[in-house]
Formats: structure tokens, sequence, C-alpha cells
């Protein structure tokens, strides 16, 4: 019995802080970091066929469709048999279709937990507005804790700047979409019964903690092998 890394799927409202969390607890576990947003903004920024059909859907605030979404996820999740030994996606799952699919894509590898990070509307609204990225790798800032130097990334020295869909026209749009769209993605998780939730209005040192309490308490690697 070899030993795997969790699966995880972390869900919550745009500035919930799932990408900030995603990257340390997939550090944390040793599992791949899989941010379908993150990804879409990579591609865009090259200049594939892939990232600028996106960049469209994206800068308005719209969802990418699904069958786009839902084939880099497959690919992604097969490549170096990630599916089996752990990962946790950020902005992934969307739709209850999409969490079908996913389902689909992992075959025998099921999910672990889906945890939703809760906080106040009013709260991310403020995290949005002073949001700043890594235009290369993507690490996340906010004009309250900006980088060391100059608005140059601490991780890479890339170049950190707005997003361009953190326009208050698309954030009002995406906090819809994900009302309408990402509901119906908990409660088919709560109803799987593989739901947590984690108040993540706090600083994100302490909602990191009580994220892998919460992951340990779940999850013994030792214990599992499928
Ligand atoms: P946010 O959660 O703040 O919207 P993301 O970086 O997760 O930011 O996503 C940015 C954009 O990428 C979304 O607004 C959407 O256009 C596209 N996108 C990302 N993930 C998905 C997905 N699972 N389904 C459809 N579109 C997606
Ligand atoms: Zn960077």
């Amino acid at each position: 019995m070899t030993a795997r890394g969790p699966r995880l799927v972390l869900l919550g409202k745009q500035g919930a802080g799932k990408g900030t969390q995603a990257v340390r607890i997939a550090e944390h576990y040793g599992v791949h970091h899989l941010a379908t947003g993150d990804l879409f903004r990579e591609a865009a920024a090259a200049g594939t066929e892939l990232g600028l059909e996106a960049k469209g859907y994206m800068d308005g605030g719209f969802l990418v469709p699904d069958d786009i979404v839902n084939g880099v996820v497959e690919e992604q999740l097969h490549a170096s048999d990630r599916a089996e030994h752990g990962f946790v996606l950020d902005g992934f799952p969307r739709t209850r279709e999409q969490a079908e699919e996913l389902d689909r894509i992992l075959g025998p590898f099921s999910l672990d937990l889906a945890i939703d990070l809760d906080v106040p509307t009013e709260v991310v609204l403020h995290r949005i507005a002073g949001r700043r990225v890594c235009a290369q790798c993507q690490a996340v800032y906010h004009l309250d804790n900006p980088p060391e130097t100059n608005w140059t990334c601490d991780v890479c020295g890339g170049k950190v700047v707005q997003r361009d869909d953190d326009t208050q026209e698309a954030v009002m749009r995406r906090l819809e979409l994900y009302e309408m769209k990402t509901l119906p993605v908990i409660q088919f998780y709560r109803r799987a019964g593989i739901l947590a939730h984690v108040d993540a209005s706090d600083e994100t040192e302490e909602v990191f903690k009580r994220l892998v309490e919460l992951v340990d308490s779940y999850f013994d690697p030792g214990a599992r092998a499928l």
C-alpha cells in the first residue's frame, strides 16, 4: 500500500482566499495544485488558442464553457497520475455539471473532502478591490499586503498587477454567477457527505491552521490506499 495525499476541492466566493490557501495546502501535503483560473490566465498571457478563447469570457466575468474547462481538467488530472496521488482543486468544479464530470474523471480515486471557505460578502468586496496578482506566477497580494519591493513579486520577480477581471462590473457578475451556479455544487457535496465549512474571514495564517486541522482529522495518509 503506497501513501498518497488528500484529494480536495476548495469552494468559496471570489476573494474567499481559495487561491492563497490552495497553494499552501498543496505544498503542505505535497500534492498538485490545479487552479483553472490560473491556467486560463497563463494560457491567455502566452497567447495560445485556448487562452485567447478563455480570455473573452474571463474579462467580462463570464464562465468559460464546460466543454473547454472539463477537457483541461481531465488532461491535468491524468498527467503524472495526479488523480491517484492527490490534489487541491481551486476554481473547479463551479457548476453542478462540472461536479458530475469530475466524479467521472476521477473514477475510483474519489474526493476526500470539499471545503467551503465562508466569508461575508462585505469582506470579499474589500479583498477583491485591493487584490493584486503576479502576472507571471499568479501569487496573490493586496494593497494592505504588498510585495517587499515596488510591486515586484517576492516569489519570482514578476510584475504585480490588478487582474483584468477585477473591475467592479465583472466582480459583481462573478458573485452573481457564484450564487446561481456554484451554490448547487455545495449542495451536491453536502448530499455526497463530504462537505466541510471553514470560517475564512480571519487572517491567512489562522485559516490555514484550521484547514490543516480539518484535513488531518479526515485524512490519514498511512491508512488509505485508494
Ligand atoms: P474568481 O474565482 O475570482 O472568479 P478564478 O481565477 O478562479 O477567479 O477564475 C477567473 C475566471 O476564469 C472566471 O471568471 C471564469 O471566466 C474562468 N474560470 C475559471 N474556472 C472556471 C470553471 N471551473 N468554469 C468556468 N469558467 C472558469
Ligand atoms: Zn511571481
